[in-house]
């Protein structure tokens, strides 16, 4: 006869004693095995669920289960999918352990236990492997389970259709390697056909229309479908059911769609899954029951609020699964799409106030927001998962800043909750509000992830990966979104679902990378196979352009333009801050506008590391100035030149002013004029005869002239320091118009500070050519402007592997040294970074090299190159100031090679600017922690 269901069961004695093998960690009346420390060999899952069940502080309602180790997961595989010795009978172990507890046993007729095989790896892997329910429902245990339920046979059928659909799938077809031929024949498909049919021939409209007899019908015939299709039995034997589910789960491991997200992760394959084996709870059993997803605080904004969705009546994939529109927990979590669905708040008060406080308790626990499932089974609640949250940039700024505050957390760990890439968000891009408002949505959806994106509409995952592998901007949709379609997701500018809600998978994803997203878009009608969209009485077709607002759940026809949100956002001024105060490397900024500098210095930059001369003749507003340049340069002789370049000062010096005031006070590295020369020869049939004319030469003249600056290999030809060695009074006008600028600047009461940079300097000589010409010009502008003093620095670029090796003797002249890592590169490789597309694709993935040079420092061989450079050049000058201003200033594993080497500063472009102050001060901790 069937005991009274008990739980928990806080009078029982149980010992925690390890099993033999120690692949088995039970969890479960008040007591685990394991905590959330052993993520290694329990998986995130394992853990937390153990930490959850047994800390002191929490003790949480968990329903009891075993976890088998990753190790048994690494073992399984290195062994041809055999268990460890031992390992079986420590699970019958651990599983009377819950059979005692739940006074259940599996595989009983009478009063049987039921429980579910579930993954989970050390970082968690959303949706990416595989879980099975209801394990250890056969014909035999049927009776028992509609017992216990009061007798709701609906119900139990209902579990044993969806354990024949999961298992069919999960461990008769994938687990087994078998792939089905196209969408369509995999066997979960045929038997959902099968269900559908009936559905039709009954007339109904919903899943929960099917009755008892119907569903135990559908079980007779899903069971004769996969005798048919699968060639097997569908296991009727408890044990058997038990063991495949669990070789299944670990086979999940490395099903395809977990490898394409571990490499996207950059998840080691060696890591394996943990398998958790729980006591089933159920949120179908009728009235008072239900299931749900939920937020210690929204995870799209950030706010401190208490955030989740559920289902009344469903089991807990339901909710992932995005198959029906779950309800709000609260008003909170009230959104356009569900505003009209009864809250839990309101549907069950008693049960959410006890989720409240179970969710309070676990984020004070975790000192961070948590994401959780949880199970209501006939008026009681039951925790089923708690992780980390993912979120998106915007929200995690926000946390880290909220927490702070409430004193959750200190500075250092709200530093260290933030990725590079999560700032980067924060600095994406939005659709420009002013046009936004003059245009009707199409739709509308639930935001699931921020900002705005444009792009051509595709149907399908691959077709995302072969059109941005074409160069297009895509924006994927699809009726609803499945774990297969990572790589899709991915390669998408943005997701856009017609299903599924804000805890859906999509949504998971999604937000984990901070990728616009918009789920849940009932107007949507997506037809995949004709690759058509219907929306608001619209075709749309593949190829056609839409934008979404992922901020408010937007979707919009055609392109709309975008623009930066980044500016005057309070809170991320203040994380900077904090991140300022902690860092040690300085940031600069790469500008060559006063526009660029002043957005640098508004994100923190503190200085220039980089303006580029030459930049001033190219875009917008240049033909001036670069028509100038070009007389300068076809100049045959010195004094065309010197006119020429007469005329072309008042430019130069308006430019420079121009920055050097935007940095007032701060630091600018200014280069001088660096490219070969013929680049700025003109092509146009138009202008050539308009510069002729000008110069007062024929055309052919012109022409002749403009032939002998052509060089065969301009990059390593007449250029940077050479320029200035052989046409001193080019570099002439440059220092005099920057040290006009600043006397300038200085007499409107303002206190410049150009740093004059050389670049493509291998050799001390050509320095000391360099600053003769700069001292000489110093006195004459300083007499000019009867001023005693122009603070400025004279200094090098180090770009050429020889000047790091003769970095001792450039000291001797050299002020400061910024490294010039893109040229240095180029060199201390020999790649060409123009050419590098015919082959660095092969070299990386033939693990030739790890990663693209060009994107991190290598700090093998270049990284040795500048720490010979730094060190040489401080021998000779202590002071010497050091920074970088390549492009890998803005990345972070650069920034912390720069902070470990001992720079003084980074230098990057204004968008990277606060990615690289996050870098500097997450360096500073680091090398604390070590
Ligand atoms: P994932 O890692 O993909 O989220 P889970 O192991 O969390 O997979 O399982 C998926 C869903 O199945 C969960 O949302 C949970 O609600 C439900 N589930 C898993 N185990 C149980 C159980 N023992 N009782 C009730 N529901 C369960
Ligand atoms: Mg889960
Ligand atoms: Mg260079």
């Amino acid at each position: 006869m069937a005991k009274k269901y008990v739980y928990p069961v806080r009078n029982k004695k149980v010992s925690t004693g390890k099993g033999i093998s120690n692949g088995v960690y039970f969890f479960g009346g008040q007591k685990a095995d394991g905590n959330e420390s052993m993520k290694n060999l329990l998986g995130g899952k394992g853990a937390n669920l153990a930490q959850m069940a047994g800390h002191k502080d929490l003790r949480l309602p968990v329903p009891p289960g075993f976890t088998l180790t990753t190790e048994v997961c690494i073992y399984y595989y290195k062994n041809r999918k055999t268990y460890p010795k031992g390992l079986k009978e420590e699970a019958g172990k651990a599983l009377e352990r819950v059979e005692e507890l739940m006074d259940r046993k599996f595989g009983d007729p009478q009063n049987p236990l039921l429980v579910s095989v579930r993954s989970g790896a050390r970082r968690s892997m959303p949706g990416m492997m595989e879980t099975v329910l209801n394990i250890g429902l056969t014909e035999k245990t049927i009776p028992g389970l509609i017992k216990q339920s009061g007798g709701n046979s609906r119900f139990v059928y209902d579990a044993y259709r969806r354990l024949i659909m999961m298992y069919s799938d999960v461990v008769m077809e994938k687990a087994a390697g078998i792939e089905p031929k196209d969408d369509v024949s995999g066997i979960r498909k045929q038997l959902e056909k099968l269900m559908n049919q009936m559905k039709k021939a009954k007339g109904y409209s919903s899943d929960t229309d099917l009755t008892a007899k119907d569903l135990k019908e559908l079980c007779a015939l899903f069971k004769a479908k996969i005798k048919e299709v699968l060639k097997k039995d569908f296991p009727d034997e408890p044990n058997e059911q038990l063991w495949g589910g669990i070789g299944a789960v670990f086979a999940s491991w490395n099903g395809k769609r977990a490898i394409s997200y571990r490499r996207i992760e950059g998840i080691p394959d060696e890591w394996g899954t943990a398998v958790t084996v729980q006591t089933m709870v159920f949120g179908n059993m009728g009235g008072g029951c239900a299931t749900g997803v939920a937020f210690t605080r929204n995870p799209g904004n950030g706010e401190n609020e208490f955030y989740g969705e559920y289902l009344i009546n469903a089991q807990g994939e339901d909710v992932v699964a995005g198959i029906r529109t779950p309800a709000p927990i609260n008003e909170y979590s009230k959104s356009e799409h569900n505003k009209d669905l009864v809250t839990l708040e309101k549907a069950m008060p008693k049960i959410y106030q006890e989720l409240f406080g179970f969710q309070a308790r676990l984020e004070k626990h975790y000192r961070d927001m948590q994401d959780i499932e949880f199970t209501i089974e006939k008026g009681r609640l039951f925790m089923l998962q708690c992780r980390v949250g993912k979120r998106n940039g915007p929200a995690a700024v926000r946390m880290a800043i909220d927490m702070l505050k409430e004193k959750l957390i200190k500075k250092e760990e709200a530093v260290m909750r933030l990725g590079p890439g999560q700032l980067d968000e924060l600095l994406h891009p939005i659709i420009d509000p002013k046009i936004e408002l003059a245009h009707k949505p199409l739709t509308k959806g639930l935001p699931a992830g921020p900002g705005g994106a444009t792009g051509q509409i595709v149907f399908s995952a691959g077709d995302a990966v072969e059109w941005v592998k074409q160069g297009n901007k895509v924006i994927l949709v699809r009726e609803e979104t499945n774990p297969e379609d990572v790589e899709g997701m991915r390669a998408a500018s943005a997701i856009l679902t017609a299903r599924g809600g804000m805890t859906s998978h999509a949504a998971l994803v999604a937000r984990g990378w901070g990728k616009c997203c918009i789920v849940g878009c009932s107007g949507l009608h997506v037809d995949a196979i004709k690759k058509e969209l219907l929306v608001d009485g619209k075709v749309l077709k593949e190829g056609d352009w839409i934008t979404l607002n992922g901020t408010k759940g937007n979707v919009y026809e055609g392109k709309l333009p975008m623009m930066d949100a980044s500016e005057e956002n309070e809170i991320l001024t203040n994380f900077l801050k904090i991140c300022a105060s902690l860092k040690r490397l300085g940031v600069r900024t790469n500008a060559d506008t006063p526009e660029d500098a002043r957005r640098g210095r508004q994100f923190g930059a503190e200085g220039i590391g980089l303006f580029r001369t030459e930049h001033m003749f190219y875009g917008k507003g240049s033909d001036e100035a670069l028509f100038l340049l070009r007389k300068m340069i076809v100049s045959k002789t010195e004094d065309e030149r010197k006119k020429a370049l007469d005329e072309l000062f008042p430019y130069v010096k308006k430019d420079f002013k121009g920055t050097l005031e935007a940095m007032d006070g701060l630091p600018v590295v200014i280069r001088l004029l660096d490219p070969p020369l013929h680049e700025f020869v003109p092509r146009d049939p138009d202008k050539l005869a308009q510069l002729a004319q000008d110069l007062d030469i024929t055309l052919d003249e012109l022409s002749s002239r403009a032939e002998n600056l052509h060089e065969s290999n301009p990059m390593m030809g007449h250029r940077g320091v050479r320029l200035g060695v052989t046409y001193p009074e080019v570099s002439a006008m440059q220092i005099r118009a920057v040290f006009e600028a600043a006397a300038e600047l200085i007499q409107e009461g303002k206190s410049p500070y150009p740093e004059i940079m050389i670049p493509v300097v291998c050799e001390v000589k050509e320095l000391n050519d360099q600053l003769v010409i700069t001292k000489k010009v110093y006195q004459e502008v300083l007499s000019k402007y009867n001023i005693k003093k122009i603070k400025h620095m004279f200094g090098t670029m180090i770009e050429i592997p020889r000047a790091s090796i003769v970095a001792d003797k450039l000291a001797q002249v050299a002020e400061f040294f910024s490294f010039g890592t893109n040229d240095m590169t180029q060199m201390g490789f020999g790649f060409s970074r123009d050419d590098i597309g015919s082959f660095l694709p092969e070299y990386i993935k033939k693990g030739i090299l790890p990663e693209d040079p060009f994107g991190t420092i290598d700090q093998e061989g270049i990284g040795e190159l500048i720490k010979i450079g730094i060190q040489r050049g401080r021998k000779t000058a202590k002071d010497l100031e050091v920074g970088i201003c390549g492009e890998h200033g803005g990345d972070p594993r650069s920034v912390e090679f720069c902070h470990r080497v001992d720079m003084d500063y980074v230098s990057c472009s204004p968008f990277r600017v606060p990615i690289a102050i996050l870098a500097a001060a997450q360096a500073v901790l680091k090398e604390k922690k070590k």
